[in-house]
């Protein structure tokens, strides 16, 4: 993973467009800064008797707009700056896509593929007991992210109810639909990420069925992606890649088949029929639509001249850094800013805290109506703030969330 810092990526993302709204110089110093941050060793009996001291975070960035709201990562090459730029993209992300809710992230230095699942449950619930002051309903609600998933939320979901004596579902979303999770939850990023492109095609004249698609990461995001283009909008999808390897088939792959040989081979390279390339390589591809879904920094100023994509849609968090962006704009191809483009998972995750609180649960059907509505509307906002402060889509993106955060600052008096 290149650590690339995050933070500074989001700092100049965050100068670039202050000075589009004029924003003072105070303001800007205040939103660079998370509000709180707590950083926890958390110890573990691992399963040979050994205790292992792990080392977590949990940033919150602003919480102007609400209760703040962001995923857990398990990765061993975390950083906390990584955290906080995650933190600060998940505050414009709830704010671009008219969330109550400020931004958030948290994250464990531990590598869950070298652990068993005993000792990813002891981690999880160890996890949640060293941040539980910090965290609740109302409070901070954390989310799946890179290497956690909805059996980690409901050990946190399970441990944060015996220490607080009460069925606490709202603590995190992304649960197992038996435990509070929302329909629609499992793709909300990826389906959403969709409906995001397709307003991008429709700007630029791109016919979506039998567009080519090259997808890095498959894991949650990058799978769902893949069979979204696939089965709803009948694009092929030629290359997909995990942490081991890539694979490439003109003719087009089929992501079920794919999944099924990463479930057995553990990774999707080897996958019959399709021929082995690098990572590097699949982001190059002359495909028409790029989807990043796995990690931040992989798009830099090595790469970007060589991308040839006429989209890219950024799935994952952060993965174009500021000097890759300005090789790609004047190129002509077409940015979808990762907190617009995957703001579907947070979208999702807020109608599961409202189904929570409610004690509801709503049809699929009514989950992906609301998602849609809320990433049109978002996407032609961000559209309509390219023409109003004549800049491209990330800076747009950033300007109307922005906007949004200082409003709520200034109204509660902050500033
Ligand atoms: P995941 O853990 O389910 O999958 C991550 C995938 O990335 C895996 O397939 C892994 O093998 C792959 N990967 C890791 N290192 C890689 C490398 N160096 N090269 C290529 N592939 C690599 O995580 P996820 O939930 O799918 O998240 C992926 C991205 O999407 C992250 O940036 C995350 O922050 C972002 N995101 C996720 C959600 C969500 O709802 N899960 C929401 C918004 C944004």
């Amino acid at each position: 993973m290149n650590h690339e810092d995050l933070l500074t990526v989001v700092h100049q993302n965050l100068c670039a467009c202050a000075l589009d709204l004029n924003l003072n110089k105070n303001i800007e110093a205040l939103l660079k800064l998370p509000r709180r941050e707590l950083h926890v060793s958390i110890p573990v009996m691992m399963d040979d008797g050994r205790i292992k001291t792990f080392q977590g975070f949990r940033v919150q960035y602003n919480s102007a707009r609400g209760p703040t709201k962001g995923g857990i990562r398990f990765h061993p090459a975390e950083i906390v700056n990584t955290i906080r730029g995650l933190a600060a993209i998940m505050t414009w992300k709830c704010a671009l896509h008219d969330l109550p809710l400020g931004g958030a992230k948290g994250g464990v230095i531990c590598n869950p593929k070298e652990m068993s699942k005993k000792e990813l449950e002891k981690l999880s619930r160890a996890y949640i007991r060293a941040v539980a002051d910090f965290i609740g309903p109302g409070r901070d609600i954390p989310a799946p992210d890179v290497y956690t998933n909805e059996q980690v939320m409901a050990w946190m979901m399970d441990e944060y109810s015996i220490i607080t004596g009460r069925a606490s579902f709202g603590v995190v979303t992304g649960k197992p639909i038996a435990l509070g999770g929302s329909e629609g939850r499992h793709d909300a990023t990826a389906r959403g990420g969709w409906m995001a492109i397709c307003e991008a095609a429709a700007q630029t004249g791109m016919e979506l069925a039998g567009a080519t698609v090259a997808i890095q990461g498959y894991g949650n995001v990058g799978y769902n992606a893949a069979l979204c283009g696939h089965e709803l909008y009948g694009s092929k999808v030629v290359a997909v890649s995990d942490s081991k390897g890539a694979v490439y088939q003109p003719e087009g792959l089929d992501p079920r088949a794919v999944m099924a040989h990463k479930t057995t081979a553990g990774t999707v390279a080897g996958f019959a029929g399709a021929a082995g390339i690098t990572n590097e390589e699949l982001l190059e591809l002359d495909v028409d639509i790029l989807i990043p879904a796995a990690l931040e920094n992989v798009i830099t100023l090595d790469n970007a001249d060589r991308i040839q994509a006429r989209i890219i849609a950024e799935f994952a968090n952060g993965p174009t850094t500021k000097d890759a962006d300005a090789i790609l704009g004047p190129k002509g191809i077409h940015i979808i800013p990762d907190f617009l483009c995957n703001g579907g998972g947070v979208i999702v995750s807020y109608f599961e805290m409202v189904q929570n609180f409610n004690m509801d649960h709503w049809p699929e059907e009514e989950v992906y109506r609301r998602l849609d509505a809320k990433m049109t509307a978002a996407y032609r906002q961000v559209f309509e703030a390219t023409k109003k402060y004549d800049v491209g889509m990330r800076q747009a993106a950033y300007s109307v969330a922005v906007e949004r955060v200082v409003t709520a600052m200034m109204d509660r008096g902050w500033i």
